[in-house]
């Protein structure tokens, strides 16, 4: 029996995980991928106080070393379904856990855009992750979709790697940072297709050849010659097995009041899986150090 079962191993997670473990509490950390979350995604954070650049990866090796060093116990396996009788959670799984108490912090996954041949092209041009693929597309012209940090993000990255990066936005105005922006739009070898939507992937035996796109104002279509595609079209939350214990927004984040705590009591939801409305690291770790807080004190009540 834990006190606390912290499921997610992002950085919300291994915050909760963190404060928990400095409180004196027993607690578990489950992961069915790799410690980090998306966060290892970023090639530079440069939002987070005080470490104006580091890179995800770089943020995730040490906060995962801080836990280690503190004894958290991490174990890699998925949580199937969430439980509660008679005052304890079951965590289902490969094995049945239980706690007194749950933290969720599942974070999100990344879309992709649904077109014909996208699962199959994965690895074979296109990507989601700009710091893990890039090299591959070293010299050669890639294309970036989205108009978010991430995309805007991914495309500075790829400029110092690729001959031509294509940012493809469907609006003309662009969701992220404005410092992103102009950072981008001061890169010599980085072109806006905007607004532009992407109808068609296009390949080979060998893979990605390139993509139709179509201009949102009038219809047009233009093929783009690319070797990579790199998506970043937004994330989705995955917290399809805690639903039948905890209500869901329409579009699957966890109800959880901007202080962490769910309907269920002893069940809490920190970082970008809950409803929020920023999602940043330095707002993933301050839900993480609230939920463990709120979780140590449900206990101490009891
Ligand atoms: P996002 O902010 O949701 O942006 C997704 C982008 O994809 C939007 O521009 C959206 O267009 C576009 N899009 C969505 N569906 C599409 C479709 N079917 N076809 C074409 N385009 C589509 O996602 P994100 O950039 O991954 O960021 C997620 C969260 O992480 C945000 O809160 C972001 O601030 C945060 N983040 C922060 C940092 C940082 O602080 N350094 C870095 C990365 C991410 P519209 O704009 O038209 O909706």
């Amino acid at each position: 029996m834990y006190d606390i079962i912290v499921i997610g191993a992002g950085p919300a997670g291994m915050t909760a995980a963190l404060y928990a473990r400095r409180a004196g509490k027993k607690v578990l950390l489950l992961e069915k991928e790799y410690p980090g979350g998306q966060i290892v995604n970023s090639p530079l954070v440069e939002n987070y106080p005080a470490l104006p650049n580091v890179s995800g990866a770089e943020f995730a090796e040490k906060l995962q070393q801080q836990i280690a060093d503190l004894g958290v116990e991490i174990e890699y396996r998925e949580a199937e379904t969430l439980e509660k009788k008679d005052g304890f959670f079951t965590v289902n799984g490969s094995e049945a856990l239980q706690a007194k108490t749950v933290i969720l912090a599942t974070g999100v996954s990344h879309r992709g855009l649904g077109l014909p041949g996208e699962e199959e092209l994965v690895g074979l041009g296109i990507s989601y992750c700009a710091v893990c693929d890039g090299a591959f597309y070293r010299g050669r012209d890639a294309a970036v979709i989205g108009g978010g940090d991430t995309a805007l993000q991914d495309a500075i990255y790829l400029s110092a790697l690729c001959r031509t990066v294509y940012v493809i936005h469907r609006r003309e105005s662009f969701r992220a940072a404005s410092v992103l922006v102009e950072k981008a739009g001061q890169k010599g070898n980085i072109v806006f297709k905007t607004p532009c939507i992407p109808r068609e992937y296009l390949s080979d035996d060998n893979g990605v050849t390139g993509l139709v796109l179509e201009n949102a104002k009038n219809g047009s279509r233009e093929t783009l010659n690319v070797d990579g595609i790199f998506l970043a079209v937004g994330l989705a939350p995955q917290n399809d097995f805690a639903r039948s214990l905890v209500s869901l927004s329409e579009q699957g984040y966890l109800m959880a009041s901007d202080d962490v705590v769910t309907e269920v009591p002893g069940l809490f939801a920190a970082g970008d899986c809950r409803v929020k409305k920023v999602r940043q690291l330095t707002t993933a770790v301050g839900d993480g150090a609230m939920a463990a807080t709120a979780a140590c004190e449900y206990l101490d009540e009891r």
